[in-house]
């Protein structure tokens, strides 16, 4: 077991394993490419020895370049900032192969098709040395493969944990024995983003509010802020696709945190269900859901406070704050029964002081 910063990794690929998967590919593309002169990119950072290593097997002519995607995430993560460099305009004509070192999601390989696409070249192919097959969006074909992988955190061989670990031969995988995933249930209004806050501190962990999500979508006019809109302001839950797929991009987005505070989701069973098997894939699953309780008329009344400040129309109108209960009683109130069949339901009086309440929270969280 090594440590980068706070986190420990185990040992995943040999460095015979990777130069193996390496020597593949060089052996692939030089069948397609012997008889040209093909112009290799690589993607940095994170490419960097993977190129080194396939141009020392590649025996034939080539030519070689490198670009630079930074991506930014969080909240409010759109996408990825483009920069080029050093690619010169000599790629006219040519036989292009980019040389990645991961690719999971694709998002980096969609732009990088997009950068492309304005270019005359001959052919674009892909190779990536490792590939993560559950996770890929199937938009484009991968044209070469060195070892297809799990959606685990990795580092080493190019690949960094907040910069460290790049000079590693080996791989290593993210030991997630110790990571603490929860779910703050509840009806609106019964705290759940106020004690989120808290306990994300506390215990190093990711907040996710699809709630808070939605509406960073609506202030920024996206599409999904404008179907999102549409139901939100009656007071109806999103339908379940939209929201699971969207709550899948956040968990995505952070692939190297401690764990997460679910917070508004799930909300119904399907949620739910979904929830459990996306985590299952990565290795991961919830510890506790913990419910703050509180009764109707003390809720109504906070929502309406709350309303007067936050400027959310769903806290300003009575009516829609019962649809949104009705909504809770219908579609949301039977996850208890099925986060106590798997053992996992907790609940805590939420009305008091919002130290108190976070106390009690604490005390189950530490049982875990
Ligand atoms: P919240 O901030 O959690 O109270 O969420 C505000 C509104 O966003 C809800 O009334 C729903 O319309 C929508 N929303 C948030 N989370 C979900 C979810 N998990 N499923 C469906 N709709 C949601």
């Amino acid at each position: 077991m090594i440590k980068l910063h706070d986190k420990y990794f185990r040992p995943y690929l040999t460095e015979q394993e990777i130069l193996a998967a390496v020597k593949k590919i060089a052996g692939q593309i030089a069948e397609d490419y012997k008889n040209e002169t093909p112009v290799f990119i690589g993607v940095l950072n994170g490419s960097f020895m993977f190129v080194a290593d396939l141009l020392k097997e590649y025996q034939h002519n080539c030519e070689v370049s490198f670009v630079r995607l930074s991506s930014y995430s969080g909240l409010s993560s759109t996408g990825i900032v483009e920069t080029l460099i050093d690619v010169s305009d000599t790629i006219e004509g040519r036989s292009v192969i980019i040389l990645e070192d991961v690719i999971d999601t694709g998002r980096t390989v969609k732009q990088l098709v997009h950068m492309f696409s304005n270019s005359n070249v001959k052919e674009f192919k892909i190779a990536t040395l490792f590939y993560k097959p559950s996770v890929y969006s199937g938009e484009y074909n991968i044209d070469y493969v060195g070892i297809e992988i799990p959606n685990k955190f990795i580092v080493g061989y190019g690949l960094d944990y907040n910069e460290l670990g790049r000079n590693l031969r080996e791989v290593y995988q993210l030991n997630q024995n110790n990571m603490i995933n929860l779910v703050l249930f509840g009806k609106p209004g019964a705290g759940k983003g106020t004690q989120a806050n808290f306990l994300k501190e506390q215990y190093n962990l990711k907040h996710i509010s699809t709630g808070d999500v939605f509406r960073y979508n609506i202030k920024n006019g996206t599409e999904l802020g404008t179907l999102a809109k549409s139901f939100i302001d009656k007071g109806e839950l999103v339908p379940d696709e939209v929201t699971i797929n969207m709550l899948k991009e956040e968990v995505e987005k952070n692939p190297d945190a401690s764990g997460f505070i679910f917070d508004g989701f799930p909300r119904t069973t399907a949620q739910a269900e979904a929830l459990d098997n996306f985590l299952s894939t990565k290795d991961m699953k919830i510890d506790a859901t913990i419910a703050l309780d509180a009764n109707d008329e003390v809720l109504i009344q906070r929502l309406l406070e709350r309303g007067k400040v936050s400027g959310r129309s769903d806290d300003q109108d009575e009516s829609k704050i019962r649809n949104r209960f009705e909504e809770y009683n219908q579609k949301t109130a039977p996850l208890q029964a099925y986060y106590n069949k798997q053992g996992k339901f907790h609940t805590v009086n939420g009305i008091g002081e919002i130290k108190e309440i976070t106390t009690r929270l604490s005390k189950v969280i530490d049982t875990l």
